[in-house]
């Protein structure tokens, strides 16, 4: 278990406050879900009042899991509480929710680049998930390591790790997983539930936006997009798009991917994925984005081929200024 001076002052924090609300950023992924729902139950089992408020649905398949579904969702902060716990937001403005800066902030985050807006600020890029973190604090609080928190931490760890593929792996993720694993969580199950429950309409879209997928000159860069029109003529939703970009990557010479999808008009939601050394991240940020080094996103506008063209430029440079991946 790491310990830390933030952690202590953290501790203190909650055990000298009743009433909590927790959120996460906004299009919620399985690490700020887990995150913030095994937050909630370490809470509860201190005998605290947890309220879990986000902007956005979770995605349909971690509906599944325990307490989803008793996540509010709304624009503002449902009613008053001693403090916020804010997970997975570099900016307090990632939650999508209103009101939090009411509370004594508290801000626990793994994104390198957070602004460091509570009132108490805990980061750590080298945690792989911000479940990692969530881990060493419900162990500081004496809380017992519930399946139900395991199962929370675990999916957090799965999920933000790109199912144990990307580079922020450490023999901490593989220690943490190993303590859900004896705490109960059953881990085929939770990939079942995960990567496994999708519906008919996910399946075409992916078929339709993969059939039209460019490489770059190079053959290392793919580049999906996907618009509203397609989403429709596939009979599926931007939500069923989670995972998607992962794909690209299964190929060997593919080294990087870049989504675009299109929000509005000119208005696109870029997401990056890459492999090994490959900092996408930096540029994500230099974007107004940010993100990790082998998962980042953005939103920029402008014509989309354009953007095509910039990004796949930069994507190259990231590529070509690396040592060669093996
Ligand atoms: P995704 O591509 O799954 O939306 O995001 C991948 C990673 O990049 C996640 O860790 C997410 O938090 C981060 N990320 C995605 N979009 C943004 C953004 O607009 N701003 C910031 N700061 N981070 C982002
Ligand atoms: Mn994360």
């Amino acid at each position: 278990m790491t310990t830390s001076p933030e952690i202590d002052r953290i501790v203190d924090a909650i055990r000298s406050r009743r009433r909590f609300v927790l959120s996460s950023h906004a299009r919620p992924d399985g690490d700020s879900i887990g995150s913030q729902l095994a937050m909630a139950y370490a809470l509860k089992a201190l005998g605290k009042e947890a309220t879990a408020v986000n902007a956005d649905l979770a995605p349909p398949p971690l509906l599944q899991f325990p307490g989803v579904a008793d996540i509010r969702i709304a624009p503002d902060v449902p009613g008053d509480f001693d403090a916020a716990i804010i997970m997975e937001c570099g900016d307090l403005s990632r939650t999508g929710v209103k009101g939090l800066e009411r509370f004594f902030v508290i801000n626990i985050d793994h994104h390198p680049g957070n602004s460091a807006y509570g009132q108490i600020n805990w980061f750590d890029a080298s945690a792989a998930a911000c479940g990692e973190m969530v881990f060493d604090l419900v162990r500081a609080l004496g809380v017992p390591f519930t399946t139900e928190i395991a199962t929370h931490i675990y999916l957090a760890i799965l999920t933000d790790t790109g199912s144990f593929h990307y580079s922020s792996i450490s023999p901490r993720t593989f220690d943490i997983s190993k303590q859900c694993l004896e705490a109960g969580v059953d881990p085929v199950r939770v990939a079942r539930h995960v990567y496994d429950s999708n519906n008919m309409g996910r399946l075409k879209l992916f078929g339709s936006v993969l059939s039209a997928m460019q490489i770059d000159q190079t053959g290392r860069i793919a580049i999906v997009y996907l618009d509203h029109e397609m989403a429709r003529a596939a009979g599926g939703t931007y939500e069923d798009t989670e995972g998607l970009i992962n794909l690209p990557l299964t190929v060997k010479e593919i080294q990087a991917v870049v989504f675009f999808k299109q929000s509005e008009g000119d208005e696109y939601r870029v997401s990056m994925r890459s492999k090994g050394e490959i900092d996408i991240g930096a540029i994500a940020k230099q974007f107004g984005g940010g993100g990790h080094k082998n998962a980042a996103g953005c939103t920029v506008t402008g014509p989309i081929d354009a953007l095509q063209k910039t990004f796949v430029e930069n994507i190259e440079h990231a590529i070509d200024g690396r040592p060669a991946d093996r």
